[in-house]
């Protein structure tokens, strides 16, 4: 590494990861420095991006939740984005230690995009649609388009994550994590849950079971159906279980040194009965 650059500006920022082919962005370096103090990378220039006013804090715009992606985990799970966005707050609250919740960030959990990363789930199950501005401009990209199939997110040369936008939603959301313990676990597999009563809108996402979060659209439009939209109620007991079968059937999940994909199945079923459960009591 030979460079290394502090932009007061997200002009600048781009500028710098322009001015240098293969620099790399930095926000919070609990990714990238783990890479880069193992060896497994040496980029010829790091951009820190601590600095830029246009990633920090979030606002509501026209019935969204606009999310800087220098926002860090203990930033997404303050009562007062909490309340707006739950689901997004649970996983965040469920990362790392607070050490890594105090520097760890929205954009670097999308530039990253591991398997493991908690935030993306509860961002699929919202419908999150990802800022980006880069060399040739702005543009907006839904975060599943970004994801699909890759290692890496499908992010242009030079491009940064700028801001992630989710609809503000009346109805309940959770997020549910399982890992080998409580706290510092990857995440062996997790569950999202978002309802809309307003919109009669259902999103569940499945987290760590394939390269990229896997959304649930059989279950969600059985689920849709068995939902009493008008008092926000399941008609009976059944419904959780039966949700949580469907959740499972839909997955193929994957069979790694973490969890056999059997067991990731039979997590995944109890973690979608449980959130519904907590979501929604019967009629
Ligand atoms: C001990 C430990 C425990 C952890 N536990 C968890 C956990 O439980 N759950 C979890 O999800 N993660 C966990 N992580 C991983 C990490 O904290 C998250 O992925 C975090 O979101 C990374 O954010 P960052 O700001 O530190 O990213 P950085 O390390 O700074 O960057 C990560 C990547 O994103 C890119 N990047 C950063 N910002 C942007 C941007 N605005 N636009 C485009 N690209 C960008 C960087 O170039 C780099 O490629 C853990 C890490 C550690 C070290």
């Amino acid at each position: 590494m030979n460079l290394a650059s502090m932009p007061r500006s997200l002009d600048e920022a781009v500028e710098a990861l322009s001015a240098t082919p293969g620099a790399l962005a930095i926000a919070g370096g609990t990714d990238l420095m783990v890479e880069i103090n193992a060896g497994l990378l040496l980029p010829r220039a790091v951009v820190a991006l601590a600095d830029v006013p246009e990633l920090a804090g979030w606002t509501v715009h026209e019935g969204h939740l606009l999310l800087g992606a220098n926002l860090t985990f203990a930033q997404l799970s303050h009562p007062d984005l909490a309340v707006l966005a739950p689901a997004l707050a649970q996983a965040a609250r469920a990362v790392g230690s607070p050490q890594v919740r105090n520097v760890g960030t929205l954009g670097g959990n999308i530039g990253t995009a591991a398997p493991t990363s908690d935030l993306l789930p509860a961002l699929t199950a919202l419908g999150a649609v990802v800022t980006c501005r880069g060399p040739r401009g702005w543009r907006e990209v839904p975060l599943g388009e970004l994801l699909a199939g890759r290692r890496r997110p499908a992010l242009l040369p030079g491009e940064l994550v700028v801001s992630v936008r989710v609809p503000l939603t009346r109805g309940p959301q959770e997020f549910i994590k399982v890992g080998r313990r409580n706290a510092l676990a990857p995440t062996v597999a997790s569950f999202a849950l978002v309802i809309d009563l307003d919109h009669r809108y259902i999103g569940c996402a499945a987290g760590a079971v394939a390269p990229a979060p896997v959304r649930l659209t059989e279950a969600e439009q059985w689920l849709a159906t068995a939902i009493d939209w008008v008092v926000g109620r399941v008609a009976d007991p059944g419904v959780y279980d039966r949700f949580g079968e469907l959740v499972a059937r839909q997955l193929d999940p994957v069979d790694d040194y973490r969890a056999p994909a059997a067991y990731r199945r039979h997590v995944i079923a109890v973690c979608a009965a449980r959130a519904l459960r907590r979501a929604l009591p019967t009629r």
